[in-house]
């Protein structure tokens, strides 16, 4: 008597964020849908109630996107780690190495803004498209960049959110980012926008919502606007909390065509569908450590 093993695969999907990681075990992006959500604590407690939650589902590989900033060339030393960021306790922290030490399976690794657009380039709102970007607009800024049908990797990733932009005129708040003070980020990400309107954006209402908009749009215009010259995406998905603000997608299309000033001219740059909203909401990045994972099977 043959027994027959099933072949099905199980894989372990993980989106460590700064403030929260989402776990999924899933055969298929259908199960995602069933993640659990895990604070961002400490590496020790959260990475522990992430393998617990894998250990007792049992998987054939994990993907992971992570927050940056990490190492993602294979090879080097510190390959796998989460490296020199701000979050307390999680400096030059071993992800790759400690999830294949305590599961024992093959573990596929990168920066969570890849990941989100390997998520959007299969199943949500760039499926099919080899060259795009995808941006996140909260907390921080931050964008994973595909060329060619693969998100850049070098030394270490792209940090889109860091960029030099001019001032808006009005415009006097020092800035935000510990490293720049008055980069993209630290003009036009949330904490941007609660320190001068004394209220996270989720909380505004009528006229702020209009003027916050306005100003972060001008800014981020002239991201997607680097963006666009230095890469050419096809298309711009740009998801986060602050891109949920009311008449966003549509104040920064209008603000990335006068960015552009009709050069190069370009059908795509005035389409609607330049610049959207993600297809699979807050899963992109789940969606895109389960791609991680499926490569690692094969
Ligand atoms: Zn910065």
């Amino acid at each position: 008597m043959t027994v027959y093993s099933s072949t099905v695969k199980r894989f372990g999907a993980i989106e460590i964020g700064g403030t929260k990681t989402l776990v999924a075990a899933a055969e298929s992006v259908d199960d995602l849908a069933d993640h659990r959500r895990i604070p961002t604590t400490t590496p020790d407690e959260t990475l522990e109630e992430v393998i617990g939650e894998l250990e007792s589902a049992g998987v054939d590989a994990v993907g992971v996107a992570s927050f940056g900033p990490v190492e993602l060339r294979p090879g080097h030393p510190r390959y796998g780690y989460i490296t020199s960021t701000p979050k307390p306790d999680w400096s030059d922290t071993p992800v790759v190495q400690i999830f294949v030490e305590r599961l024992g399976v093959p573990v596929g690794f990168d920066v969570d803004v890849n990941g989100a657009a390997l998520g959007e380039g299969r199943w949500g709102a760039a499926a099919g498209m080899d060259d795009f970007a995808y941006i996140t607009v909260g907390t921080g800024i931050g964008g994973g960049v595909v060329v060619a049908g693969s998100p850049v990797h070098g030394a270490p990733h792209p940090e889109v959110g860091h960029v030099v932009v001019r001032r808006h005129p009005d415009d006097d708040y020092p800035g935000s980012c510990p490293f720049h003070g008055d980069c993209l980020e630290g003009l036009a990400a949330g904490p941007a926008v609660e320190a001068r309107f004394g209220r996270p954006g989720n909380e505004l209402s009528g006229s702020e919502i209009e003027q916050a908009v306005e100003l972060v749009t001008f800014y981020l215009a002239q991201g997607f606007r680097n963006l666009v010259y230095a890469v050419a995406p096809a298309r711009l998905v740009v998801g986060g909390g602050i891109s949920k603000m009311h008449g966003f997608h549509e104040t920064v299309r209008g603000s990335l065509t006068a960015e552009l000033a009709g050069y190069p001219y370009e059908e795509a740059h005035l389409a609607p569908e330049f610049v959207v909203p993600p297809d699979l909401g807050d899963m992109s990045g789940l969606a895109g450590a389960l791609i991680l994972a499926e490569r690692q099977s094969v």
